[in-house]
C-alpha cells in the first residue's frame, strides 16, 4: 500500500505564519514588475503548488484558490501539460485570485517559504535555509537575507523537519533540489548562501559542503537591489 502522510494542515498553517522580515517585502519588489504585482504573487513569473493534502482543506474553507488553468497569465499562456509532467505527483499547480484578494491564513506552504527552501546536503543533512536562486534578479528578500527574521527561520525550519519527515517524497525532492543548486553554483564558481539552524550565516562550497560563516550583511545584492 502507498505511504500515505499524515498532515495536519491548519496546524502546519498556524506554527508557520510570521512574516519574512519587519518590512513589507511586496511593497518594494512590486515597484520593479511591470504589473505592479509583488513577484512571487504574479501567476506569469511564479505558479503556485500545494500539496494535494494543503488542496483538500483549502477548497472546503475558502474561495481564494483553484487548481491552476493554464489561462491565468493574460499576456502569456501558461504551459500546464509542460509544468504538470515537472510537477511531482502528490502536488497540485494552482492559481489565486491575485495579491488583491490574499488571505494570509490561507495562504499555501509555497507562498510561506517563498523565496526558501530547505539545504540538504549531500550526506543528507537539512542544515538550514537557502533561496531559489532563479529569483536573484527580482526577489528583495534574496538581496536582504540579514532582514529574515529569527521567528521565520525557526517556523520554517520547525515545519520542514515534521514534513520532510512525515513526506518522504519531499525530502528527495528538496535533496535533488539541493543536488542541482550545488551543480548550479559548481558551474557558476559561487558558494550556496545558507540561513543554519544554528542562527548563523554561512556560505557554503558547493563540492564539499564546507561552511565559512560570514556577516549576512556583507552577501552580495542583485539586480534594482545593488
Ligand atoms: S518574497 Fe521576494 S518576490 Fe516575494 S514579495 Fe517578497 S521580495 Fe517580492
Ligand atoms: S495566496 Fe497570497 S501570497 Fe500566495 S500567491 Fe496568492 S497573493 Fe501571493
Amino acid at each position: 500500500m502507498a505511504y500515505k502522510p499524515n498532515l495536519n494542515i491548519p496546524d502546519l498553517y498556524a506554527r508557520f505564519a510570521s512574516p519574512i522580515c519587519e518590512q513589507d517585502c511586496g511593497d518594494i519588489c512590486r515597484q520593479y514588475n511591470p504589473s505592479g504585482k509583488p513577484f512571487c504573487c504574479d501567476i506569469c513569473v511564479a505558479v503556485p503548488v500545494a500539496l494535494k493534502e494543503e488542496w483538500a482543506y483549502l477548497k472546503t474553507n475558502t474561495k481564494l484558490w483553484h487548481r491552476l488553468r493554464g489561462d491565468e497569465c493574460p499576456c502569456d499562456p501558461i504551459d500546464k501539460e509542460k509544468m504538470q509532467a515537472e510537477t511531482p505527483n502528490y502536488m497540485h499547480l494552482m492559481a489565486c485570485l491575485g495579491p488583491a484578494h490574499c488571505e494570509r491564513e490561507y495562504r499555501t506552504l509555497s507562498c510561506r517559504q517563498f523565496p526558501f527552501s530547505p539545504y540538504i546536503t549531500a550526506d543528507d543533512r537539512l542544515i538550514g535555509l537557502t533561496y531559489n536562486w532563479d529569483f536573484e534578479q527580482v526577489c528583495w528578500v534574496i538581496s536582504n537575507l540579514a532582514q529574515v527574521s529569527d521567528q521565520y527561520r525557526r517556523e520554517f525550519l520547525d515545519i520542514y523537519d515534521q514534513l520532510l519527515f512525515e513526506h518522504p517524497s519531499e525530502y528527495d525532492s528538496y535533496y535533488w533540489l539541493s543536488e542541482d543548486m550545488r551543480e548550479h553554483f559548481i558551474k557558476k564558481r559561487r558558494r550556496i548562501p545558507v540561513l543554519h539552524r544554528d542562527g548563523n550565516t554561512y556560505l557554503l562550497s558547493p563540492k564539499t559542503d564546507r561552511l565559512t560563516r560570514v556577516s549576512p550583511d556583507s552577501l552580495p545584492k542583485f539586480g534594482p537591489y545593488r
